[in-house]
């Protein structure tokens, strides 16, 4: 029995070495991402338009941010950490403000997991979002995370899901500091409760993945209609930059250009199914 405990002893210490590893968050991300100004104040990073690998980090979406007089309205943090640390360091470059909102788009993780960077640093930012992204922000914050670590080797680790502090419907218009930005919905398009974000003195709308500014992508959309339907609103604005979810930022033509591929799959959706 005495030579056990040594050996009892040794397991307990490796169990615990590996426990404050799993605890311990990844590092920060690694690749320099150029900080680009849209219109007055207005500010993205273009992430990379993939999936999430163990190079990107599991950085793939757009995050925006707006200047405004009481402080820094953040628009999609990204899937991590590490993003919304990244995220924190290109606003430092710009303004000494505090962050005082986060506004997410919708429930896809890569989009809004970043907010625990951004709670952790500025604790009292509000954080906005549909009233669906509350009622299913734990499980599916969950379901996220254990996709990304296994996507990117556990580039994300140190990540936990942080939901909203208020809850949207659409069709608000938000004043933040001396800016507006205005709420728009559609139930189809994409997924349940996912919302645009229309900064409106910027002339910028940040149209998430109702918008994927990748033509060969209208090709497979399920819910073409819905796509559909949310181009009508994503041109109904004054916009003059428009923000996919993922991939380049565009201007009108590049829309116009979309819903031209979306009408002509659903002509062909429809020819094939005669
Ligand atoms: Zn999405
Ligand atoms: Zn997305």
């Amino acid at each position: 029995m005495s030579r056990g405990v040594p050996a009892l002893s040794i397991v307990l210490a490796v169990l615990a070495l590996a426990a404050c590893d799993a605890l311990r968050s990844a590092p920060p991300l690694q690749r320099d991402y150029p900080l680009k100004r849209l219109g007055e104040r207005v500010y993205v990073i273009e992430g990379p338009n993939e999936s999430p690998s163990p190079s990107n980090q599991g950085f793939t979406n757009n995050p925006g941010f707006v200047l405004t007089k009481r402080g820094v309205v953040i628009i999609d943090p990204g899937a991590s950490v590490q993003v919304g640390e990244m995220l924190l360091a290109k606003i430092a470059s710009v303004t000494s403000d505090p962050v005082i909102a986060v506004l997410n788009t919708h429930g896809d993780g890569n989009h809004w997991l970043a907010n625990a960077a951004i709670k952790a640093r500025f604790p009292r930012a509000v954080v906005y979002a549909h009233a669906h992204l509350k009622s299913t922000a734990v499980a599916a914050g969950e379901r996220w995370l254990t996709l990304l670590l296994r996507e990117t080797d556990g580039a994300v680790r140190g990540t936990r899901p942080v939901g909203p502090d208020i809850t949207l419907e659409g069709g608000e218009v938000l004043k933040l500091g001396d800016r507006r930005f205005r709420v728009h919905q559609h139930e189809g398009g994409h997924s349940p409760g996912a919302i645009m974000i229309e900064v409106v003195e910027g002339r910028v709308l940040f149209a998430s993945d109702y918008l994927v500014n990748e033509r060969s992508a209208a090709r497979d959309r399920v819910d073409l209609l819905g796509q559909m339907a949310a181009v009508e609103t994503v041109l109904a604005t004054a916009a003059e930059y428009f923000v996919p979810g993922h991939g380049p930022v565009g201007d009108r033509s590049a829309v116009l250009a979309l819903q031209r591929d979306l009408s002509a799959a659903q002509r062909e959706g429809k020819s094939s199914a005669d």
